[in-house]
């Protein structure tokens, strides 16, 4: 066992996994500029404040935060997601609306590490501020769900429910202190605690113990406003509309406090239960003013980079990349013409690699045959002499020796064929 390993909760990315991961934010980047959205860069690190506004509630900010003191004293905290940390910025530098934002990165909770659960994992996140209108929540869950669809993955659920508004909440909050309240002692310790603080978050409780109290508790879409109700409505028919397939959740609350109204999560049907969470988000008309902005309407969603990654594992699709380089150089006269030849064809667009450390001709062909290049390129004495490169097609077999002024023309038409 070497010295030091990776902490626990964190991984090294290796190639191809860490190219893999980087096609995914590709794709999702490349879905959300075509939908108009620009992306947002925040820092790692945010003053400890801003996340506190995430909820005391939340297992985020009382358990999971990785938060210190820097040598300045000032107390700051990893960022746990992104949204609070983008709306931070909306706040600071008041883009006009609405803004519509993605941004990607990795994300800190200090969790109990498992198979799909890290403390340090990577989202990718939109946000829309300044509309309240329902047309917007309809075009950020569709954008979601039509990013697994690009990923090849065909076993997402989509579940949505409306957490109305903020005035519909005490009373929400009072039928589940009476419900929960009247069977107490059937709860587990933790909801209990978590009952005094915020009621609704008893909702999100996982303990096998909660499950039926949990099951049988009020629905919020009794509770709510028509305003919100009918917002809720026009979601629904508008996701009916683009064809994405929903369930209504009725207690589905999701893990953070700011949420208000339409709210979602995506799960990965192939994955555990406690980490079938492959994406989620919703509206939370309150964050903003909580982080000392002008009262403004948001709505968004992060989704699991490393979980989405597991998803695709599950269903065999978006496998890790095979490519690597489109020829491979052989010089088995001192390792200097590879080095030339490299530069020559990579300069002209044309992926290459090649051997290191005199090795024989035989353990050369090896790795070009193992480097998945379409080409070789051989270079001997005899070539050195001649003033050639002997280029052979690794799928035929074929070779043919070429001048070294036509040496990448050659080999370019011979990638291109393949
Ligand atoms: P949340 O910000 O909690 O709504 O999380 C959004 C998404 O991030 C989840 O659906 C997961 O896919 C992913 N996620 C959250 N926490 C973790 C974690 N500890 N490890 C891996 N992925 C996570």
């Amino acid at each position: 066992m070497p010295a030091f390993q990776a902490p626990k909760g964190t991984r090294d990315l290796l190639p191809p996994t860490s190219t893999r991961a980087r096609e995914l934010v590709a794709v999702f980047a490349g879905l959300a500029e075509q939908a108009g959205f620009g992306q947002v860069v925040p820092p790692m690190f945010e003053d400890l404040g801003v996340f506190l506004r995430l909820g005391e509630a939340t297992d985020v900010v009382t358990k999971e935060m990785y938060d210190f003191e820097t040598k300045g004293g000032d107390r700051v905290a990893l960022r746990p997601e992104l949204t609070a940390s983008i709306v931070r910025g909306f706040v600071e530098h008041r883009p006009t609306t609405p803004w519509k934002v993605w941004a990607t990165g990795s994300c800190f909770r200090y969790e109990r590490a498992q198979k799909g659960r890290y403390r340090q994992f990577d989202q990718v996140d939109v946000e829309v501020l300044g509309t309240a209108d329902p047309e917007v929540d309809i075009e950020v869950i569709a954008l979601g769900w039509r990013f697994y669809g690009a990923l090849g993955l065909r076993q997402v659920s989509l579940e949505l429910n409306t957490l109305g508004d903020p005035g519909d909440r005490p009373r929400y909050l009072d039928a589940l202190r009476a419900h929960f309240g009247a069977h107490l002692d059937a709860l587990s310790e933790q909801s209990r605690i978590t009952l005094e603080k915020n009621p609704l978050r008893v909702l999100d409780s996982k303990r096998p113990e909660d499950a039926e109290l949990v099951a049988a508790a009020p629905a919020i879409a009794d509770f709510v406003s028509d305003d919100a109700r009918s917002a809720f409505a026009r979601v629904q028919a508008g996701l009916d509309a683009l064809g994405v397939p929903f369930t209504v959740a009725p207690r589905l609350v999701r893990g953070l406090d700011y949420y208000t109204r339409t709210t979602f999560e995506f799960r990965g049907v192939g994955l555990g239960a406690s980490q079938d969470a492959v994406g989620g988000g919703g509206r939370y008309d309150g964050l903003t003013e909580d982080l000392g902005g002008p009262p403004t309407p948001g709505i968004g969603f992060a989704l699991g980079v490393d979980r989405t990654l597991l998803a695709c594992d599950a269903e065999g699709v978006f496998g890790a990349p095979t490519g690597g380089v489109a020829a491979f150089v052989v010089d088995v006269v001192d390792g200097s013409h590879a080095t030339v030849l490299c530069d020559q064809l990579r300069r002209a667009g044309i992926g290459a690699d090649r051997a290191y450390d005199g090795r024989s001709m035989k353990a050369q062909m090896k790795k070009a045959d193992g480097s998945g290049a379409a080409v070789a390129l051989i270079v001997g004495d005899q070539e050195v002499g001649d003033g050639t490169v002997v280029v052979k097609d690794l799928r035929t077999g074929e070779q043919e020796a070429v001048t070294r002024d036509d040496v990448v023309a050659h080999v370019r038409k011979l990638v291109s064929e393949s």
